[in-house]
């Protein structure tokens, strides 16, 4: 997963690119970047960590220009390595392009060994290398042209943008697996993953990039075309419920809004009998909010969460994570002690952080531990662009419901069903033999949303595994 961001045709566009960076820090902490187009060339500085830690005034400066795009990264192909730091930029024989990814190519070893065995010669170990070689290989003039040809041989997820001195340009996929929205900043045309970004740039969001189209933007104005043509959506779900961040407007839906929903439907499918509901933060504080809402229980924050570490995912090796939920929750005594608790996270995917939860909460005393999940069990990995283990770490692969409850040691577990989740995203709630969730929705075959992670049905097969 990551985040990207452009601006197009702003004195200040580092500046804005590097503040807008910052609201999509959530979306990958391990490098940043930003490469700018100054008189038909590209200046460009990465480092790996934050965005406050990427960059120094002195490398703003020395990025001048009125074009820009960044990159925050959150690694799932190719290593946690300055070298696939992105934006990536190179010089080939029709000039310079950098180009800035979301998502993930399912096809992208195949394409790599394919080019390596004709001499190419890959400098990273990213899957968006792939598209930068097919792109210089392309025989065709116009850029719009080569970009085509370059991904009509890729498959899989990707939200792109592209800086050339022919302009710059945003692409989705045709499955429109990540979100890519544009907007406008006075005369500036900006483009970013979340439109969080935007309002924190004074930005007016505009509309999204559709699915298999490209936008490119010139100085003499913008040209919108059907790259691709678009598949049936296949949109991520779990944009909604973890990745993005709650202020956002994603695939049309505000992501508060619709976390809401799912906690408010999960206390309705899964209801406890509890005294007090409790958020895992941050990931888990809105659906708590619906669950209590709906539940009439109260809502406290009996687990608190420190700033100052990073989510625990991030941390590529097991010794670190274990070690980091510790570092990142605390339990309020005083909310848990002698009470029946509700504690309300986003998602399970290897269970541990969410079994120290558990024992957390009865170490200060909790009479009673109800973990309620706002997603359906996670069974399947992504090969879409979130970074989750391979099936047998995941532990609801391995488990059905009782069994993961008795390994984190609580008194009940409750999942959000996938029907209900589909309702809280505005879709069809499934196959009516499944209980009618659905009516007045679109049947299961029509949901425009991916939900491979929880049916294990990729939309896209997945060529290299
Ligand atoms: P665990 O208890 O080990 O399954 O971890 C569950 C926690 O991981 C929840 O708080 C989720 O919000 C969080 N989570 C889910 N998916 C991801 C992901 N792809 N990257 C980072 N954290 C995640």
């Amino acid at each position: 997963m990551c985040g990207i961001l452009g601006v197009f045709g702003h004195p200040e566009a580092a500046n804005l690119t590097y503040l807008g960076l910052h609201s999509l820090q959530h979306r990958g902490q391990e490098s940043a970047g930003i490469v700018t187009l100054h008189e038909g060339r590209l200046n460009g500085s990465r480092r790996m960590g934050l965005v406050a830690d990427a960059f120094t005034e002195e490398d703003l400066s020395r990025l001048p220009g009125n074009h820009a795009i960044g990159h925050v990264r959150y690694s799932t192909a190719g290593g946690s390595l300055l070298k696939n730091a992105q934006p990536m930029w190179i010089d080939y024989v029709r000039g310079p392009l950098a180009i800035a990814h979301n998502g993930n190519l399912v096809n992208a070893e195949s394409i790599r060994r394919r080019l390596e065995g004709r001499g190419s010669i890959f400098q990273t170990s990213m899957d968006t290398e792939c598209i930068v070689h097919l792109i210089a290989q392309a025989p065709q003039d116009d850029l719009l042209k080569r970009i085509r040809v370059a991904l009509e041989q890729v498959e899989g997820a990707y939200s792109l943008l592209f800086l050339t001195p022919e302009g710059m340009v945003a692409v989705r996929d045709p499955n429109g697996f990540r979100p890519l929205m544009m907007g406008r900043l006075n005369g500036a045309t900006v483009f970013a993953s979340e439109t969080c970004a935007m309002g924190l740039i004074g930005a007016e969001p505009e509309r999204e990039v559709l699915p298999g189209e490209a936008i490119l933007v010139t100085a003499e104005g913008r040209e919108e075309i059907q790259l691709l043509p678009p598949s049936k959506p296949t949109r991520c779900a779990f944009e909604h419920v973890y990745f993005s961040r709650p202020d956002s407007h994603v695939f049309g839906n505000e992501v508060y809004s619709v976390r809401r929903k799912m906690g408010r439907k999960l206390a309705a499918e899964q209801p406890a009998d509890v005294d007090v509901v409790v958020p895992v933060p941050d990931s888990g504080v809105t659906a708590a909010l619906g669950f209590s809402e709906a539940l009439r229980r109260p809502f406290e924050m009996g687990l608190l969460r420190s700033h100052y570490v990073g989510r625990t995912f991030i941390e590529p090796q097991k010794s670190i994570r274990d070690f980091g939920v510790k570092l990142k929750l605390y339990p309020v005594r005083g909310v848990i002690e002698g009470r029946r608790v509700a504690v309300v996270d986003d998602s399970i995917v290897r269970g541990t952080t969410s079994r120290k939860i558990v024992a957390m909460l009865r170490q200060v005393g909790a009479a009673e531990v109800h973990f309620r999940v706002s997603s359906p069990p996670t069974r399947w990995p992504c090969y879409y662009g979130i970074d989750t283990p391979t099936r047998e770490d995941l532990i609801a692969a391995r488990m059905d419901v009782d069994e993961i409850a008795r390994y984190l040691g609580a008194d009940s577990l409750g999942f959000l069903s996938r029907d209900g989740l589909m309702e809280c995203l505005g879709e069809g709630g499934g196959p009516p033999a499944s209980g009618g969730a659905g009516q007045g929705g679109p049947a299961e075959s029509e949901s425009t949303y991916c939900d491979a992670c929880w049916s294990g049905e990729y939309s896209i097969p997945i060529a290299d595994r």
